[in-house]
């Protein structure tokens, strides 16, 4: 079933388990996904991120595939950095949207996040925004003390714009890691405990298990997830490759896909959605 956000998130942050935020760019990948969510009875959310699949041509076939699942389904703009990418958001159906403007001043994240939060409220869908800012893993050595969220800001920030739930900076990065992922537990408790809706972590690939279950211990409900799923992907492929010579594209595909898939699972089972629906 197609859900919002706070649906999943809140049911999630009751009982602090994590809910994968997995992205997918085409049809077999919102297929594995929620294939696999179903399988493992957890709720998913489908990320789409604009720079890597088009939000009107492709959300719509993403919203039908949720819609006919038997678990629940979010289908969520990733990082949507434009106004129009999340109208088009609204268009295509989707029931949850990201307003990223972590990269503007203060005031003017504040304002261009309220007002789609004015927009996107008035339709039942759900609005993330960040605070902070999450950045490159390649960067990680130079930039991991910078951008981190501040918990008084944090607190004037959820206040003055609604959302539902807030992307913090805390030590993780997007992408692979240069160097050791150094996760500020103590800022994250703070604002866990100063904050009443659901914590979001960007950058969850590479940076280990432990760090993961401990961030779910300490109030993060959405982990997102691209590189890990993409390289599993590929791995499994590189195996397939090596003990046989691959016949098609299908074939090739339909490993790609099992690699993400297995991922995915492996990461169900670790945040504690598992059997959650
Ligand atoms: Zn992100």
């Amino acid at each position: 079933m197609l859900v919002n956000l706070k649906t999943v998130l809140y049911d999630a942050k009751e009982k602090k388990y994590g809910v994968p935020a997995a992205n997918v760019w085409n049809e077999g990948t919102v297929k594995a996904a929620i294939a696999t969510a179903e399988k493992y009875r957890s709720p998913i959310i489908l990320a789409l991120y604009p720079a890597m699949a088009d939000i009107l041509e492709f959300g719509p076939v993403a919203v039908r595939h949720a819609m006919r699942s038997s678990v629940p389904v979010v289908v969520h703009l990733d990082h949507g950095q434009e106004f129009s990418d999340a109208i088009k958001a609204v268009r295509a159906g989707f029931t949850s949207i990201m307003v990223d403007r972590s990269t503007c001043p203060y005031e003017q994240n504040v304002a261009e996040v309220k007002e789609i939060v004015k927009i996107a409220h008035a339709i039942d869908i759900s609005v993330e925004a960040e605070l902070g800012h999450v950045g490159k893993g390649c960067d990680y050595e130079k930039i991991k003390n910078e951008g981190l969220t501040d918990l008084a800001e944090a607190q004037s920030f959820v206040r003055e714009t609604g959302i539902d739930c807030l992307a913090v900076a805390v030590g993780t990065s997007h992408g692979l890691y240069s160097g050791i992922p150094e996760i500020q537990f103590e800022r994250l408790d703070r604002l866990n405990q100063a904050i009443a809706i659901p914590l979001v972590l960007h950058g969850c690939s590479g940076t280990g298990d432990e760090n993961l279950k401990k961030a779910i211990q300490f109030g993060i409900t959405k982990l997102n997830l691209y590189t890990d799923l993409d390289r599993a992907g590929c791995a499994l492929l590189d195996r397939y490759c090596s003990r046989k010579k691959i016949a098609n594209m299908m074939e090739a595909e339909t490993a790609i896909l099992e690699g993400y898939a297995q991922k995915l699972r492996y990461y169900i089972e670790l945040f504690g959605s598992m059997k959650r629906v």
